[in-house]
């Protein structure tokens, strides 16, 4: 009898061990990233679409600039338990951004500039594309420069009286010269001396398909195939491409859903 119930009892803990394995932290907010851990080897589904997970039990969630109330998250472990969370997702209001004395080439491109923005958007698409399988970003986030918030996430914008593309990202800005830090450890993607709206521009894979973007850069410090560490100097603080002064466009992408950097420094 009590080889039964201390067999019943270790069986019990057994499961309860696995099943209970499920460890979410991050802003569940439109815009928000979730770090997830579940016991490796799980299969993990958000909203039906599967969740890739690393061999150390890693797995991210981003949630869209218009993402919607509630998503389920099911994971079903290897020892076929399942376990579901409904997961409620905070809505947010976003402003509008007008932004005045931009070169009017800057937003209304000719011909030729046309050509080069295709090209380039070919050349940064396939860095996109690149994968990292190791959760590098365990390592945690820092904010890359100090210095006031300029621009924030999600923003509707007009630029010299047209109306674009939401704003998807953080501006930061900061001194000409000063030196801007990788959020997290990766390995870099791409690193490209003068784009026609980026200016000099880098993006570091810091694994399953988050990505870290910075833009307008007066210098770059590393170079495509470089391994980073977190807080390592990446490059400097300028005004190049589409930029009224000196700032830093920080910008934060799980697959190919745009994110709010800020999200990482709650
Ligand atoms: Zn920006």
């Amino acid at each position: 009898m009590i080889w039964r119930s201390l067999f019943l009892t270790v069986l019990f803990l057994n499961f309860s061990a696995l099943a209970g394995e499920l460890k979410l932290s991050g802003n569940m907010t439109q815009g928000g990233l979730v770090v997830g851990w579940a016991a490796p080897g799980a299969q993990i589904k958000l909203d039906g679409k599967t969740i890739n997970q690393a061999k150390s039990g890693d797995f991210l969630l981003g949630f869209g600039r218009n993402a919607k109330r509630s998503a389920e998250l099911n994971v079903q472990f290897k020892d076929g338990s399942v376990e579901k969370r409904n997961l409620e997702i905070k809505q947010r209001d976003y402003k509008i951004q007008r932004i005045d004395g931009l070169p009017k080439r800057k937003v209304m491109p000719n011909a030729q500039d046309l050509s080069r923005i295709k090209k380039e958007r070919v050349l940064i698409n396939a860095a996109r594309r690149i994968e990292v399988s190791e959760a590098l970003f365990a390592a945690g986030f820092v904010r890359p420069v100090a210095g006031p918030v300029s621009g924030v996430y999600g923003s509707q914008r007009i630029l010299n009286g047209q109306p674009r593309k939401p704003h998807y990202g953080l501006d930061i800005a900061a001194p000409l010269g000063r030196d801007i830090k990788a959020t997290s450890a990766g390995v870099v993607v791409f690193a490209h001396e003068g784009m026609f709206f980026n200016g000099k521009t880098v993006v570091i894979n810091h694994g399953l398909g988050l990505r870290s973007t910075y833009i307008h850069m007066s210098a770059l410090n590393v170079k495509a195939g470089d391994q980073v560490v977190k807080g390592q100097t990446i490059g400097k603080i300028g005004k190049t491409g589409r930029a009224t002064g000196p700032h830093l466009h920080w910008g934060l992408t799980l697959n190919t859903t745009p994110l709010d950097p800020q999200s990482l420094l709650k």
